[in-house]
């Protein structure tokens, strides 16, 4: 079984350093990825878990999105953050992913649910990050890869690959 990564400190210099430079992230998108999943879990409608989870994309082109959870009274009718934030990108027309950030309150950091992972693995390189924030000033990251190996993607369907190096978003009002 793989080793789980190590967490890390949203208030060491060190880490940040290392994460930024190994993901190709500039020290003002990470903290930007911080801050707005962290904010998004405010907008999260969980009456039945309280478990919320806040989500933030940020796109090749620089954009950020955001998603949290949504909750029904029919349980499995619930739609998580990653999914909810996907689906407000790919509408929008964005097709070119840097990176995912998702929050939650609990420590250490949670991950992405197995149906998010396939969620993400349609539109992201498997290069992706996905930073996990916890509760508590630490965080993990992973490589979509990672997350998820062997993973299943349109290639498999003969689909061009979702994901653009260059996002240009289509016109939305
Ligand atoms: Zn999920």
């Amino acid at each position: 079984m793989p080793s789980p990564p190590p967490i890390l400190s949203t208030t060491s210099p060190s880490d940040l350093t290392t994460t930024t430079t190994t993901f190709h992230l500039t020290p003002d998108e990470f903290t930007t990825l911080l801050q707005k999943s962290t904010a998004s879990k405010s907008t999260a409608y969980c009456p039945y878990s309280n478990f919320r989870v806040g989500c933030c994309l940020l796109t090749t082109s620089g954009t950020y999105i955001t998603g949290a959870n949504v909750e029904n009274a029919s349980y499995p009718v619930t739609t998580c953050a990653e999914r909810v934030a996907f689906g407000k990108a790919i509408t929008e027309g964005h097709r070119g992913f840097k990176a995912v950030a998702v929050a939650t309150d609990i420590a250490p950091p949670a991950s992405p649910c197995g149906m998010c992972r396939q969620f993400i693995r349609e539109f992201c390189e498997l290069s992706v990050p996905i930073i996990m924030f916890d509760g508590s000033g630490g965080y993990s990251v992973m490589r979509l890869e990672e997350l998820l190996p062997l993973s299943f993607g349109p290639e498999a369907l003969g689909v061009a690959s979702q994901t653009k190096a260059a996002d240009q978003p289509s016109a939305s009002s």
